[in-house]
């Protein structure tokens, strides 16, 4: 079987590009598939467009069900819950339970038990472009690693089992769980930043992470023409690293645009994308 590689699009923290950038990359990967493991804003699968033909129910993690016929009403799972997941009919507040079991061990009824609770949804979509995993979560629920870890799974079962070489994944932002569940064992990942000081703090803070799991690093500096003096600090520090900085992009309006109309940036601004050395851009990662 022929290896498939992944390369996966994070940034320090949302607004910074990073779904622009990974849309732009996605008419230019033969045969791969795609996945958006930025659940709580999946817009690279809003800006695909893809018809759903298949979907699954994803449950994240267990919870309390509270059974009233055998409960006694003693009150000592209202009294052990460090969560405040259990009412006052002591039923229990679903998105407010952390799934810890105390309830079920106080119970003197085995009136609480552990149940599977189904937190959100995993989708496979076919586009013109190739088939794309995604995600949406029941509102209420939080992200979680294993969401995107499923998410991330079903797109390499898809790619071993079409015979895809590549998966293109748009990741969350931030340094949380579910970046760590993005990137890690990854073959290359693709840090968005822009040239504020927010951006090269969060800059570092994820570099800093992602260099735990040892993928080929690149970074995109969005928004270039923001802050020559900070633009000037982010390019230092990728030399300091040893990181190449893929593109620098500088503000152009029309690419806000497109992505208002929902077409995919070096589409619909190819020229511009062109200019700024595109081509060996997607060569190099
Ligand atoms: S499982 Fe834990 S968090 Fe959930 S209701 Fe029981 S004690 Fe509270
Ligand atoms: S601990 Fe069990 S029996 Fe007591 S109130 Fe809670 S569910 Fe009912």
């Amino acid at each position: 079987m022929n290896k498939i590689k992944e390369t996966v699009v994070i940034s320090g923290k949302g607004g910074t590009g990073k779904t622009s950038f990974t849309a732009s990359l996605v008419p230019f990967m033969d045969n791969a598939v795609f996945a958006d493991c930025d659940v709580d804003a999946p817009n690279l699968s809003i800006l695909l467009e893809g018809e759903t033909v298949e979907e699954e129910e994803f449950s994240g993690l267990q919870r309390a069900v509270h059974n009233s016929s055998l409960c006694s009403g003693c009150g000592q799972c209202l009294a052990s819950c460090r969560f405040g997941a259990i009412k006052g009919d002591f039923s229990v507040h679903a998105p407010s339970c952390e799934g810890c079991a105390v309830c079920v061990h106080v119970c003197p009824e085995n009136a609480m038990t552990l149940e599977d609770a189904v937190v959100g949804k995993v989708y496979e979509s076919e586009t013109i472009y190739g088939p794309l995993v995604h995600a949406s979560l029941i509102p209420g629920e939080e992200t979680s690693g294993r969401l995107v870890s499923r998410v991330r799974g079903a797109a390499r079962e898809l790619a071993e089992a079409t015979g895809r070489t590549g998966i293109l994944i748009d990741g969350p932002p931030g340094i949380g769980c579910a970046v760590i569940s993005s990137v890690t064992g990854a073959d290359s990942v693709c840090i968005v930043t822009e040239p504020t000081l927010s951006g090269l703090y969060d800059l570092k803070r994820v570099y800093s992470m992602v260099l735990r799991f040892n993928p080929a690093v690149f970074i995109i500096i969005n928004k270039a023409d923001l802050s020559e003096d900070v633009c000037r600090d982010i390019e230092d520090f990728a030399a300091e690293n040893g990181v190449p900085v893929l593109m620098k992009i500088p503000f152009n309006k029309k690419i806000v645009q497109s992505l208002s109309n929902r077409e995919i940036p070096s589409v619909a601004e190819a020229d511009f994308f062109e200019n700024l050395g595109w081509k060996k851009a997607l060569e190099t990662i």
